[in-house]
Order: structure tokens, then sequence, then C-alpha cells
């Protein structure tokens, strides 16, 4: 009888280990094929924006060769001074694309949200400073943490931020532009709250937001990434993103989960659900 219910647990077990086995296969499956329909989308949306910029390049080349030979020197200048802004442009959308293409995999850490918060308001500061933003934030619990990679998330907060500024552009001169930087503790998760009093969310923006390549900012300004990129990194993180329009304005949240400061070991500890 013992070693009937010793076969039928182990023949348990092993159909259990079987299934996982397929079941974590079929995910990494699932994980491929987003993966390589998102490139599929990236592909055609890189090559569209970089072919334009390269027949502007080639143009401007031929055209200043043939200003030197003609000896216009001024022309020729100002044709390179084109050539160099052009260069730019696509080093910059080189330089979004980078983000997407780091291969290591987040590393989940305890990470106070203080300082992360800190070192977002430092990195952003250029660009609040010259767009008059204010910014306000919520204090936070210098204990306060939340399981993520601080780096990765500073990258989402920024983008956020910019997004904010970028849409409270449109605003007259003498708008107070604002943004609300909360953080909300609900125990076991956390809630960052990015809320900017601009127009807010159009039903267009609204329907295709997370989309790669959506953007409704003029070419050159905006590729469309930026909420598509901080979407995945979230999820690699094992949080969320959502957006809603806040009247006025646009609200972003990102929800996390907590990581616990240990009283004992005055060490930050994973959730105790994990
Ligand atoms: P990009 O900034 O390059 O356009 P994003 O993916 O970051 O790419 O944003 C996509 C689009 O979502 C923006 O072009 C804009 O239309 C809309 N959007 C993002 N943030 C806001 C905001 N705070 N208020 C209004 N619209 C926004």
């Amino acid at each position: 009888m013992a070693h009937e219910r010793a076969q039928a647990i182990e023949g348990l077990e092993r159909r259990i280990a079987e299934r996982t086995a397929e079941l974590t296969a079929a995910n990494d499956v699932a994980v491929q094929t987003g993966k390589l329909a998102l490139l599929g989308q990236m592909a055609a949306g890189i090559s569209h924006e970089l072919s334009q910029p390269l027949a502007a390049l080639q143009t401007l080349a031929d055209n200043a060769a043939e200003l030197l030979k003609r000896n216009d020197p001024d022309s020729a200048s100002s044709n390179l001074q084109l050539i160099g802004g052009l260069c730019t442009r696509m080093g910059t959308i080189v330089g979004e694309l980078k983000a997407f293409a780091r291969k290591e995999p987040a590393r989940l850490q305890p990470v106070p949200l203080e300082q992360v918060i800190a070192s977002t308001l430092m990195l952003i500061e250029p660009i609040r400073h010259a767009s008059r933003t204010r910014i306000e934030t919520s204090t936070v619990d210098t204990d306060l943490a939340i399981l993520g990679d601080g780096i990765r998330l500073e990258q989402v907060l920024v983008n956020l931020l910019r997004n904010a500024m970028d849409a409270m552009e449109v605003m007259e001169a003498g708008a107070e532009r604002l943004i609300e930087l909360r953080v909300l503790n609900h125990g076991d998760t956390v809630t960052l709250s990015v809320r900017d009093h601009g127009p807010g969310l159009s039903k267009d923006a609204r329907a295709h937001l997370f989309e790669p390549f959506f953007t409704t900012k003029p070419s050159g300004k905006g590729l469309g990434l930026g909420l598509s990129l901080s979407q995945a990194i979230v999820r690699e993180m094992g949080g969320q993103i959502t957006a809603s329009h806040a009247e006025p304005g646009a609200q972003f949240d990102l929800t996390m989960r907590r990581a616990y400061l240990d009283n004992t070991s005055g060490r930050f500890e994973p959730p105790p659900f994990d």
C-alpha cells in the first residue's frame, strides 16, 4: 500500500515537473514571439525614420561638393551645417534604440524611493529650468523602498517628466507649468504618479499611448518609443504603468512591489509574499 502511494506521489511529481517545463517553454516562446513582433514593428519604423535624413544627407553632400567646385565656400559651408544637424538627429534616433537593445535582464533589488526621486530630479533639472516648470514632490519616507532596478526606474521617471513638460509647452506664457510627483504607499505595493496640468490625453493618445512609434510630436522631436519602452521596463520589474486623463492634464501611475526594511538587520528585504 505504502509502495503504491509512493509510486502515485512520484507519478504526480513527475507530471507537475513536466507541466511546469511545458508552461515555462510556452512562456519563453510567448516572450520571444512578442519581442519578434515588436522587432518587426520597430524595423519598419526605424527604416522610415532613418531613410529620410539619409536621403537628405546624400543630396546635401552632393551639393556641397558641387558648390566647392564652383568656388562658393559660403553656400557649401551652410550645407555642411545642415549635414551636421541631420547627423545629430540620426544620433538621437540610434541613442533611443540603444536603450531597447540592452541585453542583460533587470536586476531586481530593493530601491529606496527617496534616492531615486532625488537623482531623477537632478537628471531632469536642465530641462525643467529651461521650460520654467515647477515640480512638486511629496515627502518620502527614508525607509520606503520598492523592488526594482534603480537606473531603469529613473529612466522611466525622466521619460514621464519630459513628456509632461512637452505636453505643457502649448500652455500660455503666463500659465503656471506644474507637475506633481506623488508617492502613495499601499502596503505591499507603492504607486508613483506623475501628473501634469497640460491639455491631457487626446482620444487618439489614449488608444495608442503605449504602442511603439505612436507620437504626436513633430518629426525629429519624438520617436514614439518612450512610453512603449517605459512599459517594457516597468513590466520587467514586476510592476505596471497606467495612464489617465486628469482634467486638467494627464496622469501616469507606476505601481511597483514594495521591499521592506528589516528592523533587525537594517537592510532592505524583498517583499515577504515572494
Ligand atoms: P514621444 O515622446 O517620442 O512622442 P512617447 O511614447 O513617450 O513618445 O509618447 C507618445 C505620445 O503620447 C506623445 O507623442 C503624446 O502624444 C502622448 N503623451 C505622452 N505623455 C503625455 C502627456 N503627459 N500629456 C499628453 N499627451 C502625452
